[in-house]
C-alpha cells in the first residue's frame, strides 16, 4: 500500500481483516497528506443517486460498524458524531433545487423547521433539507486508529519511506492510495489537486448543532471549474472551534495563501450565521482535494500494469468514503464478491478499455 492518508489506511485495515499481508509505505509521518487538512464530512447529502451515493450509503454503515475497534486505538476516539446535514437556501428557486435533491434521504423543511434546527440562523433564511445520516469524523484520529486496527492484525507500516518506482516493491499487489499525488505512478486517471481553504474560530460554546450549507455548495462539489469557488460551510467540533469551508480551486500545489478565497468564507459564514461576525478566527489552513475528472473515485486495478491497483481521486469526499473504498479493494484483492459494483469505479474508463 502506497500512502497512509486517510485512504491507504482503510484499504490496509480492510485487507488486513481479509488476512491479507499488507505493508503501508509512506514518504511522509502520519496524516502527512490531504487527511490532515480533511473537515471530516461523510455525507450523503451532496451526492446524487448513483454509484457515488451507493459508496456513501455503504460508507455510512462500515463508519458505524467500525467505530467502536476504532475508538479503541486512538485516545479519545474518533469523534465520530451522528450530527445530520442541513443545506439551506435564501431563495424559492433554491427550494425547487431542494426538493429534488433531498430524494428520498432528506426531509424538506420550511422556514420554521429550519431555524428550529438551528436558532441562530440568519432570519432571511427560507428554508432547507436535512439528511439525518450525514455524520461528522476526526479525519487524522480515524487514520491513524485505522492504522493501529491493521497493525494489531499484522500490517506493517514503514513512514519516511518515498516510493520512487512501482516495479522497485516486491508484492504480489501494490495500491496506489497516494491521493492528489496518483498521478507520479503513471496512474490510470487524470487526477490533479483541487486546492481548499479552511477557516478556524476560536472554541465556542455549541451553537451550531448540525453540518449547515448553503445549497450553492452542491453546484460546486458537481462543478469542474478550475477558478476559485466558494460555498458556505460551517460546522462545529466537538473541542470548541467552528470549521468554515468551502473553497475549491485548481492551482496545482499551490501551498500561498489566498486573502480573496479566506475573506469569501469569512463573508459567507456571517451571512450564514450573523453572531459568527464578532468572532475571532484563529487561524486558516489548505489542503489539496485528490480531483478526478468525472467526479467518481478511481478504485481497481491498472488494466496496463499487472499487479498495480489505484484507490484515489475521492476528491472532497475521501474522509467518507474510505471504508467502502477499502472493503472494495479487500473484495477484489482477495477474489471475493465485491459488496459493491466496482465497474464504475474502474481505472479502465479513463482507458477505453472494458473495465
Ligand atoms: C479543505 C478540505 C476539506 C475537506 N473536507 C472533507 C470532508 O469534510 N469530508 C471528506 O470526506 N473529505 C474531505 N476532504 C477531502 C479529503 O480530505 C480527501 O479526499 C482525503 O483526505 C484523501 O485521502 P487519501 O488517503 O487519498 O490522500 P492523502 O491523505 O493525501 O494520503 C496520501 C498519502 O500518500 C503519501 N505519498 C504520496 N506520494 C508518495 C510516495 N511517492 N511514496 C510514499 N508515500 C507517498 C503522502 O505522504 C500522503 O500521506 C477535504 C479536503 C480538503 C482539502
Amino acid at each position: 500500500m502506497i500512502g497512509a492518508g486517510i485512504v491507504g489506511a482503510a484499504c490496509a485495515l480492510a485487507c488486513a481483516r481479509r488476512g491479507l499481508q499488507v505493508t503501508v509505505l509512506d514518504r511522509g509521518g502520519l496524516v502527512a497528506g490531504t487527511t490532515g487538512s480533511g473537515e471530516g464530512n461523510i455525507l450523503v447529502s451532496d451526492k446524487a443517486p448513483g454509484p457515488e451515493l451507493d459508496l456513501a450509503l455503504r460508507s455510512t454503515a462500515l463508519w458505524q460498524e467500525w467505530e467502536g475497534e476504532l475508538d479503541r486505538h486512538v485516545g479519545g476516539g474518533i469523534e465520530l458524531e451522528r450530527k445530520g446535514g442541513l443545506i439551506v437556501t435564501r431563495t424559492p428557486t433554491g427550494m425547487k433545487a431542494l426538493a429534488t435533491a433531498a430524494g428520498d434521504l432528506g426531509e424538506l423543511l420550511d422556514e420554521r423547521g429550519v431555524h428550529e434546527l438551528e436558532p441562530e440562523l440568519a432570519p432571511d433564511i427560507l428554508g432547507g433539507a436535512f439528511f439525518p445520516q450525514d455524520m461528522q469524523v476526526q479525519p487524522a484520529r480515524a487514520a491513524v486508529a485505522m492504522l493501529a486496527a491493521a497493525r494489531e492484525l499484522g500490517a506493517q507500516l514503514r513512514l519516511h519511506t518515498e516510493v520512487h518506482r512501482v516495479r522497485d516493491l516486491e508484492a504480489d499487489a501494490v495500491v496506489n492510495a497516494t491521493g492528489a499525488w496518483a498521478a507520479q505512478f503513471g496512474t490510470a486517471g487524470p487526477v490533479e489537486p483541487r486546492r481548499g481553504f479552511i477557516l478556524v474560530t476560536e472554541p465556542l460554546p455549541v451553537l451550531i448543532r448540525h453540518k449547515v450549507y448553503s445549497a450553492e455548495y452542491l453546484e460546486n462539489v458537481a462543478s469542474g471549474d478550475a477558478e476559485l469557488q466558494t460555498s458556505t460551510v460551517v460546522e462545529g467540533t466537538p473541542g470548541g472551534p467552528v470549521l468554515i469551508g468551502a473553497t475549491r480551486e485548481r492551482v496545482g500545489f499551490d501551498r500561498r495563501p489566498n486573502a480573496e478565497a479566506l475573506r469569501r468564507l469569512a463573508t459567507g459564514a456571517a451571512a450564514l450565521f450573523p453572531f459568527l461576525a464578532g468572532v475571532r478566527i484563529m487561524r486558516s489552513y489548505h489542503g489539496f482535494r485528490p480531483y478526478s475528472p468525472d467526479h467518481l473515485p478511481i478504485i481497481g486495478p491498472d488494466p496496463r500494469i499487472p499487479g498495480l491497483w489505484h484507490a484515489h481521486g475521492h476528491e472532497g469526499a475521501g474522509i467518507g468514503l474510505a471504508p467502502a473504498t477499502g472493503e472494495l479493494i479487500a473484495d477484489l484483492l482477495s477474489g471475493g464478491r465485491p459488496t459493491l459494483d466496482p465497474a464504475p469505479f474502474s481505472p479502465a474508463r479513463f482507458l477505453g478499455v472494458p473495465a
